[in-house]
């Protein structure tokens, strides 16, 4: 039973939204892009794990927990954990281009494109290793004595697989599901009630990543950033305010709210708070009063002292 399902990871909205607000010759597009790309490809290759789990039927109880990230000193992030009452299993999939080589002796991943490039990479095996220590020492904090199994999983066949080391256990995308519903379980060590407590008390101590604000990471200064509410439709046509609504300028669309996005943005792109002269002057309204009205009925909530106020937005429900 799946017991925390996966969500878009919100740093593809961040990536979008920064590549729309740069200039089109800004030196820093290629490195949003290129973590936009990358980001995709993570996320379309969590999907097609989801997918191959999607029949997971085994002999055994389980829960399934999709996307789980342990933060403080443990610092986990893992695709999928699954917990039986024997044992749990950390799977990490990998959706990357080229032919995948695993090199020892200091451990990498290489990847070598069609065009002769090499990119290289942690090597996932390393990396799970890791992961697998660190969540049996937060296992055994929590007094629960399971062994903890990673496997890597390759996203699609044709990425070619050389030089994986044979103790290190790599399946493909389509041979997860028969290969865990086929494994044999060691004797149980948790009742039914315990495995569902351990569920329920991973799920609990989850905290999502949070990946903003983004344009500080890439060295970006707010006034590179470009201002004003984007035509939802047109993407990037640029939205004037009339009396009471927004009009694009391109496509003519019109639209009550779409000065809410760009506020969203503000917040993944350059703070977690905003004042009522920075919110006029980036959504291009005229008057402060209407600024920090838009501000609480957009959810936002007033912290410090009137003179040196900020709003702050409480994450959303997604
Ligand atoms: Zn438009």
């Amino acid at each position: 039973m799946i017991i925390k399902h996966r969500e878009k990871p919100m740093k593809i909205d961040g990536y979008e939204a920064l590549l729309k607000r740069l200039p089109p010759t800004h030196p820093k597009r290629m490195a949003v892009k290129n973590s936009l790309n990358s980001a995709k490809a993570g996320y379309g290759g969590e999907e097609r794990l989801d997918e191959a789990l999607e029949f997971f039927d085994p002999p055994y109880p389980y829960q399934i927990i999709q996307d789980f990230s342990l933060g403080g000193v443990y610092k986990v992030q893992v695709d999928t954990v699954v917990i039986t009452q024997s044992c749990v299993f950390l799977l990490e999939i990998k959706n990357i281009a080229g032919r995948l080589q695993f090199k020892q002796n200091p451990s990498a991943l290489h990847s070598l494109l069609a065009n002769g490039e090499i990119k290289s990479y942690k090597s996932p095996i390393t990396q799970m290793n890791e992961t697998a220590i660190r969540m049996s020492k937060f296992l055994k904090n929590l007094g629960c004595p399971l062994p903890v199994t990673s496997v890597i999983i390759i996203a699609h066949p044709s990425q070619i697989v050389e030089g994986a080391p044979p103790d290190a256990l790599i399946l493909a995308a389509g041979e997860v599901n028969f290969h865990l519903s086929k494994m044999k379980m060691p004797k149980p060590i948790l009742s039914i009630e315990e495995l569902h407590q351990l569920g329920q008390s991973l799920v609990a101590v989850h905290s999502d990543y949070q990946p903003f604000p983004l344009a500080p990471k890439f060295q970006i200064d707010q006034s590179e950033i470009e201002t004003g509410v984007f035509c939802p439709r047109c993407v990037l046509g640029k939205m004037e305010r009339t009396k009471l609504v927004w009009e694009c300028e391109t496509c003519r669309l019109i639209s009550r709210d779409a000065h809410s996005d760009a506020l969203q943005d503000w917040f993944m792109l350059i703070k977690s708070t905003i004042n009522t002269a920075e919110c006029r002057d980036f959504i291009g309204l005229e008057k402060l009063d209407a600024a920090k009205r838009f501000l609480i009925r957009n959810g936002c909530q007033p912290v410090g002292g009137r003179r040196y106020r900020q709003y702050i937005r409480q994450p959303q429900d997604r």
